[in-house]
């Protein structure tokens, strides 16, 4: 497989676009994981495609109960309660953290889902518009660490070493929960989809007689057209949610090795087989910059890498 890394394109902000001569579509907006979460659904039988969304959007709803990092209730929040012991988790929260921890592993921890504690620091600084102090910072590293997470596949456990180690999966689950939706789709029979998550796009077959479904990446030379199937194409980079303070943009990426929330621009596009791989992917290579990034995500099974610095806004 072909990896492009175009470093020089600025690309902006990347979304979907209807096909020029399409065929029938039915198409579904519903808002979860913080982000309204399109279905497209290549097909003139409206019924049946009604109610495979529904089933599509029960599945993320329930997804997003496992996974979420807002809700104290999911069963990623309860898994931090335990620390030192072997607690019985569900399959979807063994697969993601076992992959969350195969890219951590692969980027010497740039990606790493312990990020939690740093994670809920900077969040409230957000919030309050005021810099954590350094010693905030240093108390919630003690609780960061990829190594200290323990995946037992036999037995379907998760084990996490430490006091206040918390688990976050901001950076992958999107992803993941759309890879999900779309095998809930293909199950009603429809294989032609397009899902999309507020950047994070998980594309199905094509649609009947067309070549692709056509992604738009925009760049600072005006749009690329992409035409895309079977394949899940992810963002990451300055959004919406980010700090202000003094002049400098504070990203809700961290960087776990400093402790520090990121303050380039740099935005990367992953297109990967698989949405939990192009999600985390994405956030990994703002995290290690175009060069060392693209590396360790072309290992991953990465397709096609988009990385651009934009000025900071
Ligand atoms: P978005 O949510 O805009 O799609 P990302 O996919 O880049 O953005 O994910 C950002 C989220 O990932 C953060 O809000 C946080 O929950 C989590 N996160 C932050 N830093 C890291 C990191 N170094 N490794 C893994 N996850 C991270
Ligand atoms: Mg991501």
């Amino acid at each position: 497989m072909r990896c492009i890394v175009a470093t020089a394109a600025m690309i902006l902000k990347l979304h979907p676009l209807p096909a020029i001569a399409q065929g029938p579509r039915q198409e579904y907006r519903q808002l979860h994981l913080g982000v309204e979460v399109r279905l497209v659904v290549a097909t003139a039988d409206r019924a049946g495609a009604d109610a495979a969304a529904r089933a599509a959007y029960a599945a993320i709803a329930e997804l997003e109960q496992t996974f979420s990092d807002w809700r104290p209730t999911s069963e990623a929040r309860r898994l931090g309660a335990h620390h030192g012991e072997w607690v019985t988790v569900s399959e979807p929260l063994l697969q993601l953290t076992t992959r969350a921890l195969a890219v951590a592993r692969a980027s010497h921890g740039a990606f790493d889902p312990t990020v939690g504690p740093l994670v809920a620091v900077w969040r409230e600084a957000r919030g309050s518009g005021v810099l954590p102090t350094e010693s905030a910072i240093a108390r919630a590293r003690h609780a960061v660490g990829w190594r200290r997470v323990h995946v037992d596949r036999t037995r379907g456990a998760i084990k996490l070493d430490a006091e206040g180690m918390r688990l976050d999966f901001g950076g992958i689950a999107k992803g993941y929960i759309l890879d999900s939706a779309r095998q809930v789709l293909q199950q009603h029979g429809f294989a032609s989809v397009m899902l999309d998550a507020g950047g994070d796009i998980v594309l199905g077959d094509s649609p009947p007689g067309e070549a692709g479904w056509r992604v738009a990446v925009a760049t600072a030379r005006g749009d690329t057209t992409l035409v895309l199937a079977r394949v899940a194409v992810g963002t990451s980079g300055p959004g919406e949610q980010h700090l202000d303070v003094g002049g400098v943009r504070y990203s809700h990426v961290i960087d776990p090795r400093t402790g520090r929330a990121l303050t380039s621009p740099t935005q990367a596009t992953v297109i990967h087989p698989l949405g939990m791989m192009s999600d985390a992917l994405s956030t990994m290579i703002t995290v290690l910059g175009a060069e060392h990034g693209s590396r360790v995500a072309k290992g991953l099974g990465a397709v096609a890498i988009f990385v651009s610095n934009p000025p900071a806004p």
